[in-house]
C-alpha cells in the first residue's frame, strides 16, 4: 500500500461528492484523491479540498434544511457520495444544542451560553462523526478491514461502524483505558487490541502496520484515512450555525487530543461563510487540554511554534495524545482567531463534570469536563467574554468514566424500607 502520495494516482473512478483531491497544508501540492495521508514533497499532511456548490446561499440552505436529522443533511459539503445517506451507516450527528442558563448564572455569562452536547451520538462520542466519512472513503478505496489507533471512543465508533457496514474490524487501544471504553469499543464484535503502551506507542505501532503486509488492504481511520476522516469534524461546526438561526458563535471552546477537531470546526465555519451561509463577522476559538496532557497549552503560553511532545498523566484519557499531529495548526487558529489554549488539573476536571451535571443535566466524561474547566477557568479570568455568545463543546460521555466521579458520587443514605427509616436519615 502507499503511504506517500504520487501525482499519477487516479480519481477517475472515485466519487467523494465535492470533494476534488488532496492538497499538502504545508507546501500546496496537490493530488489527487486516494488512501494517502503525507505530501510526496514536503510530508507535510494533506487534507480534502472541495468544489463547493455554488449558487444562492438561501437555496442551499433550503436544501440543508430539508436534509435527514443526521451529518448528511451537509452531504454536499462533505467528501461523501451524493447517496451517501442510504447506506448502511450509523447517521451520526445533529445532537442538541442546549442552551445551559444555569451555568451561564453560575459564571456570569451574560451573551448567552451553550453546550454542544455530542454524548447523544450513536456511540456516545463525537468520534461517530468522523468515522461516518472515513467509512466512505474506505469504501470508494476498496478497503475490507477498518483499524485505528484509539484513546478510547474512536475503538467503539469504529468498532460500532463497521459491524453496521459490514467491514471486518480490528482495533488499537492502549492497555490500561477506562472499562466502559473498553467494553464499548468489544461488544460490536470486532478484534479489539490492548496494547502495552500510551496512546503515542499505540499510534507509532499502526504507522508500522501500515507498512508491513500484515496491514496491507487495512483502512486506518485516523492515519491512511485521516485526509477524510477528519473532515466530519467541519459537521460540528455547521450543527452549532445553523442551530444558533445561521449565525456564527462568538466564541467556542473545544478540547484538544490531536488537535484534529478543533481545526476543522474552524475549516467548517470559514466554508460556511464563503458559502454566504452565515454573516462573516469575528470569532475566536479556544483550545482546552488536561494539565497532565497539555503540550499544545504549553506552547501557547510560551509563544512556541513547535509543540513539545509530552508523556501524559491524567484522567482525561481519551485527550492524552502526547505528541499531537495538528498541534501547531492549533497554535495558529488560536492565535489568529485572538482565542487561547489553557489547561486544567485532574481536580478541576472533576469538578467541572459535576457542575455540568447538578446544573444542566448533562453528564459529561472527562474530556467534557476538561473542557468546561477550561471555559470555567477562562471566563474567571477574564480572557472569554462574558458578554458575547460562548458555545462550549461536549464530545463524550460520562458513563465511559464513571471512575473519574464514583469516589465523590453517592447515595445519600441507605435505609430500611419504612417511613421511621426515612425519617431517621435526616432527609426531611
Ligand atoms: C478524540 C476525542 C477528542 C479530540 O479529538 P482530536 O484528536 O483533537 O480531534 C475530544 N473528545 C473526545 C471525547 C474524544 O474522544
Ligand atoms: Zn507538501
Amino acid at each position: 500500500m502507499q503511504t506517500v502520495a504520487t501525482t499519477s494516482d487516479s480519481a477517475d473512478t472515485v466519487d467523494l461528492g465535492p470533494a476534488s483531491g488532496l492538497s499538502c497544508r504545508e507546501c500546496g501540492e496537490r493530488f489527487a484523491l486516494g488512501p494517502i495521508f503525507a505530501c510526496e514533497a514536503c510530508f507535510g499532511p494533506l487534507e480534502v479540498v472541495y468544489d463547493l456548490p455554488g449558487g444562492d446561499p438561501e437555496e442551499l440552505r433550503k436544501r440543508i434544511e430539508s436534509g435527514p436529522d443526521n451529518i448528511w443533511r451537509y452531504a454536499p459539503l462533505l467528501p461523501v457520495p451524493a447517496d451517501v445517506a442510504d447506506k448502511p451507516n450509523l447517521n451520526p450527528g445533529f445532537t442538541r444544542l442546549v442552551r445551559a442558563d444555569n451555568l451561564a448564572r453560575e459564571f456570569g455569562v451574560t451573551g448567552g451560553l451553550w453546550v454542544k452536547d455530542d454524548s447523544g451520538n450513536p456511540t456516545h462520542s463525537f468520534k461517530d462523526r468522523v468515522v461516518a466519512q472515513a467509512i466512505e472513503a474506505a469504501r470508494a478505496f476498496g478497503f475490507t478491514t477498518l483499524s485505528c489507533s484509539s484513546t478510547g471512543n474512536l475503538a467503539g465508533a469504529v468498532g460500532a461502524a463497521a459491524a453496521r457496514a459490514g467491514f471486518r474490524s480490528c482495533v488499537f487501544i492502549p492497555h490500561d483505558l477506562e472499562q466502559g471504553k473498553v467494553v464499548m469499543a468489544a461488544v460490536y464484535g470486532g478484534e479489539l487490541v490492548g496494547i502495552e503502551g500510551n496512546y503515542d506507542d499505540v499510534n507509532r505501532f499502526c504507522s508500522e502496520l501500515i507498512g508491513d503486509p500484515a496491514g496491507e488492504g487495512w483502512g486506518f481511520v485516523n492515519v491512511n484515512l485521516r485526509p477524510y476522516y477528519a473532515e466530519g469534524s467541519k459537521t460540528l461546526a455547521y450543527e452549532i450555525c445553523e442551530q444558533l438561526g445561521w449565525r456564527l458563535p462568538d466564541q467556542i471552546v473545544i478540547p484538544i487530543a490531536s488537535g484534529s477537531q478543533l481545526t476543522k470546526i474552524d475549516k467548517g465555519l470559514q466554508e460556511l461563510v464563503g458559502l454566504g451561509l452565515v454573516e462573516d463577522r469575528p470569532y475566536r476559538i479556544f483550545g482546552a487540554q488536561a494539565e497532565g496532557c497539555s503540550p499544545v497549552s504549553a506552547a501557547f503560553k510560551a509563544g512556541h511554534d513547535v509543540v513539545r511532545p509530552q508523556k501524559p498523566d491524567t484522567i482525561a484519557k481519551s485527550l492524552a495524545i502526547g505528541n499531537p499531529a495538528d498541534g501547531p495548526y492549533v497554535l495558529d487558529i488560536c492565535r489568529r482567531t485572538g482565542g487561547a489554549v489553557e489547561d486544567v488539573t485532574d481536580e478541576e476536571i472533576v469538578d467541572a463534570i459535576k457542575l455540568l451535571a447538578r446544573t444542566e443535566g448533562i453528564f459529561t466524561e472527562t474530556a467534557g469536563g476538561t473542557t468546561l474547566g477550561v471555559a470555567k477557568k477562562l471566563i474567571e479570568a477574564g480572557v472569554i467574554d462574558p458578554a458575547l455568545t460562548t458555545v462550549v463543546v461536549n464530545t463524550g460521555d460520562g458513563l465511559k468514566t464513571l471512575d473519574a466521579v464514583a469516589p465523590t458520587t453517592g447515595m445519600s443514605a441507605v435505609i430500611r424500607p419504612n417511613l421511621d427509616s426515612f425519617r431517621e436519615a435526616g432527609l426531611v
